[in-house]
């Protein structure tokens, strides 16, 4: 009897679960509350920033404050003119530097923003860092965590509704949930399929462009991206990503439609 309500539960939490992602309009299952995912994404970035040096180079700091606060209200004022402000609610953003080699950066749920003092001479520039804090972004908007941890949570749910040992354990799902949720939140495994890092790449396209960021300079950073890790993969990037080559020339591709929303934002400022 239980295994058919939870599969049952399931059917139906896969029918009310589905939305679309801002801008891309693909279709996802994201089926954890946000205010879920985000206390576990403040914890484990609070965690994070307790464990790692932050840098005290103030000039770094303050650009990527910058940068990360202006793609913010670029992001606030795209949802708020989609209706789709409700995406963005509970989220308490946060933009930090920490001294590390690692040529990373990353954004977990809730806008909880980290870039790597090694990134920052490969974005060169202002326009530089705005692609790596708009994809990053991106990604958090689109709610690509939850995804991910929706589609393990699924599978798994979907596993032990069809095993016996189910009925004798009813709070096995329940916990199969929440270590789902747990392990996307953790940053060894913010490691996303290629589906949402282009998804990320034309969404923190349009993000930048939005906050004023030439969408030219986009395959421009990756050129020096592929010319700095000699066209091996680097941290956030790993082997999911698409290629250099794949992703330069996507973003030529998507150029058009970000320019558009550059250009409309050169007008309003
Ligand atoms: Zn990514």
């Amino acid at each position: 009897m239980f295994q058919k309500t939870t599969l049952f539960t399931l059917l139906l939490l896969v029918a009310i679960a589905c939305t679309s992602v801002p801008i891309t309009g693909r279709k996802q299952l994201t089926i954890f509350p946000n205010s879920t995912m985000q206390s576990q994404s403040f914890s484990a970035y609070k965690e994070f920033l307790n464990t790692n040096k932050l840098t005290t180079n103030q000039q770094q700091i303050d650009l990527v404050k910058k940068v990360g606060k202006r793609i913010q209200a670029a992001v606030e004022q795209y949802m708020a003119e989609k209706n789709l402000s409700s995406r963005l609610s509970g989220f308490q953003w946060e933009f930090n530097v920490v001294e590390s080699k690692d040529v990373n950066a990353w954004c977990m749920p809730g806008g909880k923003v980290v870039v790597y003092t090694g990134i920052i001479p490969v974005c060169k520039d202002e326009a530089g860092l705005a692609v790596v804090m708009g994809h990053e972004i991106a990604h958090a908007i689109a709610e690509h965590g939850n995804e991910r941890a929706s589609q393990q949570a699924t599978a798994q749910i979907a596993m032990t509704a069809g095993s016996v040992a189910v009925s004798q354990k009813p709070t096995l799902t329940n916990q199969l949930i929440l270590q789902a949720a747990g392990a996307v939140t953790q940053l060894g495994l913010l490691k996303y399929s290629r589906t949402h890092e282009s998804e990320a790449d034309r969404m923190g396209l349009v993000f930048a462009a939005l906050a004023g960021y030439n969408p030219a300079e986009a395959p421009k950073f990756w050129e020096r991206m592929a010319a700095a890790t000699g066209g091996g993969n680097v941290p956030e990037y790993l082997s999911t990503h698409p290629s250099h080559e794949t992703r330069i020339a996507d973003l030529k591709k998507w150029q058009p439609e970000a320019m558009e929303y550059y250009n409309r934002a050169k007008v309003a400022n």
